[in-house]
């Protein structure tokens, strides 16, 4: 059997004209003579009755202090939900088709409620399923421990279930469905002349969603990347050709080199963020104030990103929601913060860029033209990115897009 994994997402499933269109996808697959295995997300955004959000915020706010187990069950009932429509859908259709769990399509996990990892992919049932003709529907985002708990994989977590699956099943394509056209040079929401790119490689989309741009999550591409197979990221309203996600070596055995002729693959950002700066002492003083700073906040279980350490101070950011609980552990260490709160990163991500000399400049020269303040900026290998204050975020996207795209 030729399997193809088609994942559709939450925007993709949210009416029964919509759920339609994704069946028309899927029998397209098996009337070309492959196998679909479709992997659904929960239906809708925030305020749509089944969606992953709905479900949380109709517990939290009355029972804050759930427990997280419970809270798994819970969140585990949208893409229950979703796949029972979604098998509906196919069998009103006149096709065979089965619904099955994260559990009994044998997706086996860690025990770390809310964001567990597949530790063991079980397939048998699928592939049974699948030779008695039935269309399998697996819910995404979820799985089972060992000992039988029922688990969920995070945000983006059923992107994880379709890439797992088709590791698991030796897919021909791992296609996730959503509502644009590919892996866009930007967010189409904030840049709408972004364009959609006809072939990535696994780096740069990894880059790309580390970096903000949840298209696809980056745990699904280190997984379909391990077993080299092939990634589609295609559009649930459209017939377009969406992107391939792939190696280098297969993007270079055929015609179109895609690193030589772009310096940069795609502009992104984070929103939401807050900047620290800790003055230190400069003498041997300031190296024991150092270690005993990253030690408290380590503890904490506080994570940081862009972390510059100078001789007189260490700046960093952590995500807005960490504030509070950061400032603590500051203040209990005894150290005084200047701190920064509604910031974002804003990042320009390509391997062409390795060794092109000018690129920090052009980023510079297009943010200050805009009367943009950086507040911090870094480089790496493959990605140059700018804090700026989160009211400036689109504007310096904007920004960034037009210095590169031209
Ligand atoms: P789904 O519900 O299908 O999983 P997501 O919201 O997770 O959908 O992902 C699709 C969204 O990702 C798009 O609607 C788009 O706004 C956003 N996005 C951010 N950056 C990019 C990018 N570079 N290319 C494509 N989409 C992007
Ligand atoms: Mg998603």
């Amino acid at each position: 059997m030729r399997f193809i994994v088609q994942k559709f997402g939450g925007t993709s499933l949210v009416t029964g004209e919509l759920r339609e269109q994704v069946a028309n996808k899927v029998i397209a697959v098996k009337e070309e003579g492959h196998t679909p295995v479709v992997v659904v997300s929960a239906m809708g955004r925030l305020g749509d009755p089944f969606a992953t959000d709905t479900l949380i915020n109709s517990i939290r706010d009355e029972y804050k202090d759930t427990e997280i187990r419970e809270m798994d069950l819970l969140m585990s009932c949208g893409e229950i939900i979703a796949g029972v429509m979604m098998a509906a859908t196919l069998q009103k259709k006149g096709h065979a088709a089965v619904c099955l769990t994260g559990a009994q399509a044998g997706i086996l996990t860690d025990g770390a409620f809310s964001d567990a990892r597949i530790m063991k992919v079980k397939p048998d049932r699928i592939i049974k399923h699948a030779k008695e003709g039935k269309i399998v529907v697996v819910t995404g985002f979820q799985g089972m421990t060992e000992d039988g708990e029922v688990t969920t994989l995070g945000r983006g977590g059923s992107d994880t279930t379709a890439a797992a699956l088709g590791v698991a099943l030796d897919a021909t394509y791992v296609d996730i469905y959503t509502d644009v056209e590919g892996i866009m040079t930007a967010d189409p929401r904030i840049v709408e002349e972004a364009r959609p790119r006809e072939v990535v490689t696994y780096d740069e989309i990894c880059q790309l969603a580390h970096e903000g741009a949840k298209v696809v999550h980056p745990r699904a591409v280190e997984i379909v990347m391990q077993k080299n197979i092939p990634m589609r990221v295609k559009c649930t309203f459209t017939d377009g050709p969406g992107t391939l996600v792939t190696s280098t070596g297969e993007v270079n055995k055929g015609t179109i080199d895609i690193t030589r002729d772009r310096t940069i693959t795609g502009i992104t950002q984070i929103p939401n963020l807050t900047q620290f700066k800790v003055p230190v002492d400069e003498n041997e003083e300031g190296l024991r104030q150092k270690r005993r700073l990253f030690k408290g906040l380590a503890l904490a279980g506080i994570s940081l990103d862009f972390i510059n350490v100078y001789p007189g101070m260490v700046v960093f950011t952590v995500k807005d929601e960490a504030r509070q609980k950061t400032a603590q552990v500051l203040e209990n260490t005894g150290f005084t913060a200047d701190v920064t709160p509604g910031c974002a990163k804003v990042a320009a991500v390509g391997a062409g860029m390795t060794g092109v000399p000018g690129v920090m400049a052009s980023i510079v020269e297009a943010l200050t033209r805009e009367d943009i303040q950086i507040l911090q900026s870094s480089d790496s290998y493959t990605t140059i990115w700018a804090l700026v204050r989160r009211e400036d975020m689109e504007k310096a996207v904007r920004a960034l897009y037009r210095q590169f795209s031209s």
